[in-house]
């Protein structure tokens, strides 16, 4: 049987890096999908680890071939999820974990109506915009521009598996988990089922 896709979601400051990388610290059985990008690296961040850094021509290049299970434009710049690596994965019975915004986990869902879904809320939109001001990342009008776009990706919250909010981390991260694990259980479930010799 093929691994579980496990994509997770949702508007820009509710914290899904963080939470994608403390599950990643806590959960050995999941590969995470690197994504390839044509934004500048940061500092501390590898090729081919944390994004795969690639030209504007060679991502749409990728996107021309077919090459992209999803994309994109994310401020300025590209952002997508590579189909042969994670079809691998998924076919050698790997649990695959995306972390991309919401444009892409949709197109995911078209593609993998089986993917599970996970759309993560924060706490309030005032805690939102708190934690976009807090990491000093966007300027004010951007800032509002993300506000606007969360209420759009809200509003989509119903074509998701599951909502975890993000108020307290280590509550979050330990409810993504169990998620995942209910998942897990339940594929498992099937697998006996189908096995069984009656
Ligand atoms: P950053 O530039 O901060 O690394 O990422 C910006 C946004 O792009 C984040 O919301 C992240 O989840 C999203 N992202 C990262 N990789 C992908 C991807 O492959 N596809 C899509 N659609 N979004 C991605």
């Amino acid at each position: 049987m093929q691994g579980i896709l496990f994509v997770l979601s949702g508007p820009s400051g509710t914290g899904k890096g963080t939470v994608c990388k403390e599950v990643l610290n806590r959960e050995d059985d999941l590969t995470l999908s690197v994504s390839a990008t044509t934004r500048e690296k940061r500092v501390g961040e590898v090729d081919g680890e944390t994004y795969h850094y690639v030209t504007k021509d060679a991502f749409e290049a990728m996107i021309d071939k077919g090459e992209m299970l999803e994309y994109a434009q994310y401020n300025g710049n590209y952002y997508g999820t590579p189909k042969a690596s994670i079809e691998e994965l998924l076919n050698s019975g790997r649990d695959v974990l995306l972390e991309i915004e919401p444009q892409g986990a949709l197109q995911v869902k078209k593609l993998f109506p089986e993917a599970v879904l996970v759309f993560l809320v924060p706490p309030s939109m005032a805690e939102l915009k708190n934690r976009l001001i807090t990491r000093g990342r966007e300027s004010e009008a951007e800032i509002a521009e993300r506000i606007a776009n969360a209420k759009w990706e809200l509003e989509q919250a119903d074509k998701y598996t599951v909502l975890i909010e993000n108020d307290d981390f280590e509550e979050c991260v330990t409810e993504v988990l169990a998620y995942f694990y209910t998942k897990r259980k339940e594929r498992a479930k099937i697998i006996s089922l189908i096995n069984e010799k009656v």
